[in-house]
């Protein structure tokens, strides 16, 4: 799903929205919008940044558009203000997050104010709105708008908590939206392990694997389902995976095998690569054997 993400105020001339606590909502807006569109990359939305050198509501003020071709979703994100406590009475005024009056499913928007406001802040809930130009705009068009007022800015609580916290913020937002639109949200933790269902040579089993940097990563002893035989060893200090019914070495044979490999050999005309292939085989000698006297029963 595309997801356009607004960060609010900007744009020339200049807006720098609410100010506060040694804060200016338009340059926060864009840091949390530059840490919030890669988590949602890694979810698999496909995000797009609007141009942080505007301002989406004076785009449209003139007239102009915003670039909501193929979006499935709008995050405006916002600092709140309002709340005139700059010296900090000990409690967060909080968090919300605006969608419009006409809006149906608030799912995304309440797991994003759920997931800010675990992090501490009051949780102000959703609130519905019918005279924002931006999510007006949007919602003609047919698309969910979310504006987010993570906090507020003038409020010393709130902003000492978003401070400390906010990669959590970041992080919040984008779990909130993977959590709203069905995905499995990832813990932070890079040893978290998933349960998924992986084909090894043409059957399915659940596997343990991490995906991370856009790389899978699968348990090595998972594959034993799959017979192959996972070892370490000790002698080259390496872990060894084999092949189903195949050896990683041929080990020395005896007499008995040499010819069995020699007839066989010359009975089909087979190369010398081919004859290892075949010893290769888990029970190598015994095939090797068995074709070799079959050969010579036929001579
Ligand atoms: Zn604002």
């Amino acid at each position: 799903m595309n997801i356009l993400l607004i960060a609010g105020h900007g744009g020339t001339p200049y807006d720098p929205g609410a100010c506060g606590c040694g804060y200016t909502e338009a340059v926060e807006t864009r840091r949390m919008a530059t840490d919030v569109a890669p988590m949602l990359r890694a979810y698999g939305f496909h995000v797009t940044m609007y141009d942080q050198k505007n301002d989406a509501y004076k785009v449209l003020r003139n007239g102009g558009s915003l670039p909501l071709s193929g979006m499935g979703y709008v995050i405006e994100l916002h600092l709140n203000a309002a709340a005139n406590d700059p010296q900090g009475n000990g409690k967060t005024t909080g968090v919300e997050v605006l969608v419009h009056t006409d809006e149906k499913g608030i799912t995304v928007e309440q797991a994003i104010c759920r997931r800010i406001a675990a992090l501490g802040f009051q949780n102000r809930g959703i609130k519905r709105k019918n005279s924002l130009q931006v999510m007006n705009t949007v919602h003609r068009a047919g698309i969910s708008h979310a504006l987010i007022e993570t906090c507020f800015i003038d409020d010393a609580d709130d902003m000492k908590l978003y401070k400390a916290k906010f990669y959590d913020i970041a992080r919040a937002i984008a779990d909130g939206v993977a959590e709203g639109f069905g995905k499995t949200v990832k813990k932070e933790d890079t040893e978290v392990v998933e349960k998924k269902k992986v084909v090894i040579d043409g059957a399915i089993f659940d596997c343990s694997c991490i995906m991370k940097n856009d790389e899978n990563y699968i348990r090595m002893r998972d594959l034993e389902q799959a017979a192959f035989t996972v070892t370490y060893d000790e002698k080259v200090d390496m872990p060894e995976i084999i092949v189903p019914q195949t050896r990683a070495q041929v080990y020395p044979w005896d007499d008995e095998v040499q010819q069995a490999m020699d007839t066989v050999q010359a009975a089909a005309g087979l190369e010398d690569k081919t004859v290892v292939y075949l010893l290769k085989y888990e029970y190598g000698e015994e095939l090797l054997k068995k074709l070799a006297k079959a050969v010579q029963g036929n001579a």
